[in-house]
């Protein structure tokens, strides 16, 4: 057992910031970097001490240099690095620096993300633990190959880079007409977002929602779930606003939440990490995906289970027990939730014009307050500069109450309550969906936004 007087967190923005708190509140010293894009960001000044990473190298780039991250938390005495989500949150390069090192990364072992880092593999590994996949092929197809999968189950079917993410290099496919091109878009997507062209193909789940269920695993054989959440507010496969814990009937909540068990069990896994669903109107499931790291969403699992995730990342990292006085999970029967939270994801994207990202100066930033609401930001202060190299996130906004529709109120008063001006923002589109009826209903899938253009209004 290790106990880690220091911290380095290789990110920025809201999840740096989110890192930081956890780390002061259990007395460990933390180191920020930045880039000379980032030097007014605030994540900088929450820090301990900050260092700047940029020599040379541009302002995403900086934050994904594996060496000059180990010389800072080298020079530093760092014990650990956090690398919250994006950036090299799943690279196994930077666990293996580490290892090397001598610094402990805080997340699963290597093994678990070269498992989870492949989509293909990650299929596998499901399968191997006795639960249902998407059917699909077993590995990377090449055109011909996909063409015929389709045949045998029908369109539409859903190509996927094999190392994608983000909701990135995925193409829904109707017919054999669109099949080859969409592969080359795929393939070329994923070659350069990802560096690996590798597609394979999967059947198009109809209508589904997105349930994804948090897992907490510990070095010593033992891991819970923490419920699952509701993601199903989607826009381009990426997540919008997310509800925790969804309203499903009991029955598929357990059996949903037991196969995520099931699953990390037998990969053995170790850490905070996420299993993804889709969820089809007659109650069957699919897995989908691994997200082996905290995730954006992880706030509003943090609101109904009263647990700190982040803190429970870092003592699991130093060797605790999920069940010794530090984390203090005793079993699965010890994690209950109360209530319900929703989260918003407020960008600087302006709804009325395609969600285009905005940048500029913040001129004025008048914040949401109040029983309920917690806020996560990371630049969001008046005079604070929009780039346009980094994520559009301005603002996570996550609102809690005793049950849905109190939450969905909360939410949409704090959203009016917001005063940005200086740079759009996607909130007028976020109080449409809390208030919409479908939404209240608990019924979205992930079509939800696209069947719904007057959302946008
Ligand atoms: P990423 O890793 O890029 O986030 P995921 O595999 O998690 O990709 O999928 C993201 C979203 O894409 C899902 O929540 C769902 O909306 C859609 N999706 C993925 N696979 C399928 C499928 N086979 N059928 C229907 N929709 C899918």
């Amino acid at each position: 057992m290790r106990h880690f007087q220091k911290v380095l967190v290789a990110n920025r923005g809201e999840i740096a910031i989110r890192i930081c708190r956890a780390c002061t509140e259990l007395g460990i010293r933390t180191v920020a970097v930045y880039t000379e894009e980032d030097k007014l960001a605030l994540h900088r000044y929450k820090a301990d001490e900050a260092y700047y990473i940029g020599e040379g190298l541009g302002a995403v780039e900086a934050y994904l240099n594996i060496p000059s991250l180990i010389r800072v938390a080298q020079e530093t005495e760092c014990d650990a690095i956090h690398p919250g989500y994006g950036f090299l949150s799943e690279s196994e390069e930077l666990a293996r620096a580490c290892q090397e090192a001598g610094i402990t990364f805080i997340g699963p072992r290597i093994e678990h993300l070269q498992m989870f880092g492949d989509k293909v593999k990650a299929r596998q590994v499901a399968k191997a633990a006795g639960v249902p996949i998407v059917p699909g092929t077993d590995g990377p197809v090449s055109k011909e190959e996909a063409s015929a999968f389709a045949q045998k189950v029908g369109y539409p079917v859903m190509l996927k880079a094999v190392s994608g993410g983000g909701g990135r290099g995925m193409r829904l496919v109707h017919s054999q007409e669109e099949l080859y091109e969409a592969y080359d878009r795929a393939s070329s997507e994923a070659k350069s977002a990802f560096g690996a062209a590798e597609v394979y193909i999967e059947k198009y789940v109809q209508r589904p929602k997105h349930i994804e269920v948090q897992i907490l695993g510990d070095h010593h054989g033992k891991l819970v779930h923490l419920y699952e959440r509701d993601c199903s507010i989607q826009r381009r496969h990426q997540k919008v606003v997310e509800i925790a814990p969804s309203s499903l009937p009991e029955p598929t909540r357990a059996a949903i939440c037991n196969a995520a068990v099931q699953l990390m069990k037998h990969a053995g896994y170790v850490n905070a990490g996420t299993v993804e669903f889709l969820l089809q109107p007659d109650g069957q499931f699919f897995f989908i995906e691994v997200n082996p790291r905290i995730q954006v969403e992880h706030t509003i699992t943090e609101l109904i289970t009263g647990i700190d995730l982040v803190q429970a990342q870092i003592r699991i990292a130093e060797g605790h027990r999920l069940d010794d006085s530090e984390i203090g999970i005793h079993g699965q029967e010890s994690i209950t939730t109360r209530g319900v939270a929703i989260q918003c994801r407020v960008t600087t994207e302006d709804p009325q014009n395609g969600f285009l990202p905005d940048t500029g100066r913040i001129t004025t930033y008048r914040s949401a307050a109040g029983f309920g609401i917690r806020l996560d930001t990371g630049n969001g202060y008046t005079g604070a500069r929009v780039l346009p190299y980094y994520d559009s996130l301005l603002v996570k906004v996550s609102a809690f109450a005793l049950n849905f529709e109190q939450a969905a109120r909360k939410m949409f008063r704090a959203l009016q309550e917001f005063r940005i001006r200086g740079v759009k923002t996607n909130i007028p589109f976020l109080a449409n969906v809390v208030r919409h009826p479908e939404f209240l209903a608990g019924q979205c899938t992930v079509h939800f936004i696209e069947e719904h253009p007057e959302l946008l209004s």
